[in-house]
């Protein structure tokens, strides 16, 4: 058995972050990770972390953020964690910088900043288009300095608690089949998204919503889980490729959205909300993206649920691309600019390389056919704002598996931010918990009955092969509880999902225990399943259409579904209850800033 005071699931941004604040403040930290240490799914974040520094328009600060992130989140949002995120993301960047990142430049040398969606003023620190890679390499650098334990290739499989409290958690070495366990005071949730649960998602292989399940189980709340993001612009084509993301930075750097009829759709659709944020005309909006800072931006870059839905429709009215999606187009610049081609490689280098080895298009020249892919959850733990300690004693959560700072919907670029920030503060505040708390006992019967389930698949060798479920809940999920939603086709979602629930006590893995990837995909299934569950439950409930969630049978908000989240529980007979929980009040000063900003 491991021992650590306390123990962090996931070396993402979040993870290492967090792993790097308790390091610091002397207590014994372990890291746990599926995959090797630098290759966490943050490594594919693109478009860059979200800081009001004001470094491209002085008009930028915390205040803009705050309203920004209010907004976005459709009001549904903790308060609490918007402001310790918009008053804390500049200091982390700039923490970043001091341990080594190399930002893109303005021309006096400051951090660049480029424009993304829902974000009123260019606020992106990036490094061209591989921003989180450049994370991951800087936190890691720093990181291994501070003394942590780095345990990769090992999948926690269930979190330990004795009288309610953490004391520990249970996994298995991926490389060698065998169980591990880590005795904890305290252990932060890292784990990252969900999207492997839906059939097409820009999500990596590690994103099966373990951390989600495992905090239910052991008793955590799961909040807002109904608000899933389809990013707008994903690859459809070829099939191998389908749901990979297409970063917003090339909408950012003036990428425009047409249909079949060469048409620029997004002119015709702006909300209410957002109508005199919005370029008036193509012009306009051309000028925004030079930075004129008089012009507003263009409708390609309102917020994510909105082109999603856009794109949506056109694909429904026949107006789509040959192969399901739209058209982006960034070669179009040429006519603004003389040396386009070069400009796009620069700005865009990833890009460029994805669609010419991938689908073998130019997208200095060709346009890009894209469509809406599973991207990332809003839902997640539910925390206290402050610390970000959930309902169980010891567990702390931080980074995607979170819930409450993005609400009904997430700005680009705040992921990242909110992955310096937080982290830090479940660093800091496990830290401090394990300084005034005794370690638990482990309990022997949990771990045994663990074990055992875990290992059941190895007594069926004739059972049914866990790719088959897997397959059919991605799909379920995917045309039942995907970009539009209606009661009929969530309740025969539930209805399947139960029958998948059924099938698993009955799936069977061969061979030996070593590198088994089918056997792993047995141990992710009850996982993604509890998220799926969770997300269909909630999207029930919430019967209007908000942010994320787009509801046909409801296609509208309503004022008395904004005065609440909603909280999956694990009920005592075992039973996933959602209920209602009033928002957390925002304070008055606060309020006189969403006002200010209107
Ligand atoms: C293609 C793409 C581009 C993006 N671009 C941006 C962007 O430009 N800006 C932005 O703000 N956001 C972006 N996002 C979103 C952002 O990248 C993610 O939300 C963020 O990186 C999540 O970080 P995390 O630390 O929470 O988790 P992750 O980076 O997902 O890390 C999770 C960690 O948990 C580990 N783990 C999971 N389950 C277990 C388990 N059972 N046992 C042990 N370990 C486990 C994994 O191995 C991994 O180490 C993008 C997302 C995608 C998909």
């Amino acid at each position: 058995m491991h021992e650590h005071d306390v123990i962090v699931i996931g070396a993402g941004g979040a993870g290492l972050r967090a792993a790097i604040e308790a390091s610091a403040a002397g207590v014994k930290v372990g890291v746990i990770c599926k995959s090797l240490l630098g290759k966490a799914h943050t490594v594919m974040a693109e478009g860059g972390m979200a800081a009001a520094m004001g470094n491209v328009d002085d008009r930028d600060n915390w205040e803009v953020h705050f309203a920004d992130t209010m907004r976005g989140g459709q009001y549904l949002n903790n308060p609490i964690m918007v402001e310790h995120h918009a008053k804390e993301a500049p200091a982390r960047v700039l923490e970043l910088e001091s341990w080594g990142a190399v930002f893109d430049r303005t021309k006096e040398g400051k951090i660049l900043q480029r424009n993304f969606g829902g974000h009123r003023y260019p606020r992106l620190a990036h490094v061209g288009d591989r921003t989180g890679l450049e994370l991951i390499r800087t936190l890691q650098d720093h990181g291994i300095h501070q003394g942590m334990e780095v345990f990769m290739e090992m999948t926690v499989v269930s979190l330990l608690t004795t009288g309610g409290r953490i004391s520990g958690v249970l996994g298995y070495d991926r490389e060698r089949g065998r169980m591990r366990i880590w005795k904890a005071k305290a252990v932060i949730m890292a784990t990252g998204g969900i999207g492997k649960s839906f059939s097409v998602t820009s999500n990596s292989w590690e994103c099966t919503g373990d951390g989600h399940s495992l905090a239910y189980h052991a008793g955590a709340e799961l909040m807002d889980m109904e608000f899933v993001q389809f990013h707008p612009t994903g690859m459809v084509w070829p099939p191998s490729v389908r749901g990979i993301l297409v970063t917003e930075g090339v909408r950012g750097e003036g990428g425009v959205l047409r249909n079949s009829e060469g048409k620029r759709f997004m002119f015709d659709d702006v909300p209410e909300a957002y109508r005199n944020q919005v370029a008036k005309d193509e012009e306009e909006g051309w000028r925004y993206v030079c930075g004129d800072k008089n012009a507003n931006r263009p409708p390609e870059l309102l917020t994510r649920d909105h082109v999603a839905r856009c794109i949506n429709r056109e694909i429904k009215a026949g107006r789509g691309s040959p192969h399901g999606g739209v058209f982006l187009d960034i070669g179009w610049i040429k006519e603004k600019i003389p040396n386009a081609s070069e400009h796009i490689k620069r700005k865009l280098p990833s890009m460029y390389h994805q669609f010419m080895q991938l689908a073998g298009v130019d997208i200095t020249q060709e346009r890009m056919e894209v469509g809406p892919t599973t991207h990332y959850v809003m839902g997640g733990v539910a925390v206290d704002g402050d610390t970000q300690m959930s309902c169980v004693p010891g567990l702390f959560a931080a980074g995607e598996v979170t819930a409450g700072l993005n609400g009904a919907n997430r700005l680009g670029g705040n992921s990242l931010s909110d992955l310096i920030v937080f982290g830090k503060l479940a660093g800091e505040h496990a830290a401090k918990f394990v300084k005034s708390n005794a370690a638990v006992e482990v309990d022997p019967a949990q771990v045994e009955a663990k074990t055992r389930a875990i290992e059941a698949p190895f007594e069926r060798p004739n059972g049914e092969n866990p790719y088959a479920i897997q397959q059919d809940l991605q799909n379920t999920m995917q045309d039942l509880v995907g970009i539009v939603r209606t009661q009929k086709e969530m309740e025969s979602a539930l209805v399947k999902l139960d029958q998948f629930k059924a099938r698993l006590k009955n799936v069977g893995v061969s061979g030996h225990r070593e590198y088994n990837p089918g056997w792993h995909t047995a141990i992710d299934l009850p996982c993604m399943l509890t998220v799926s569950e969770s997300i269909t439950r909630s999207a029930l409930e919430r019967k209007e259409s908000r942010g994320a969630q787009f509801r046909e049978d409801y296609p509208d908000k309503s004022a008395e579904c904004g005065t609440f989240n909603l909280v999956a529980k694990k009920a005592p007979d075992g039973s996933m209850q959602v209920s209602r929980r009033p928002v957390v009040p925002m304070r008055s000063d606060l309020k006189a800033v969403i006002e200010k900003m209107k």
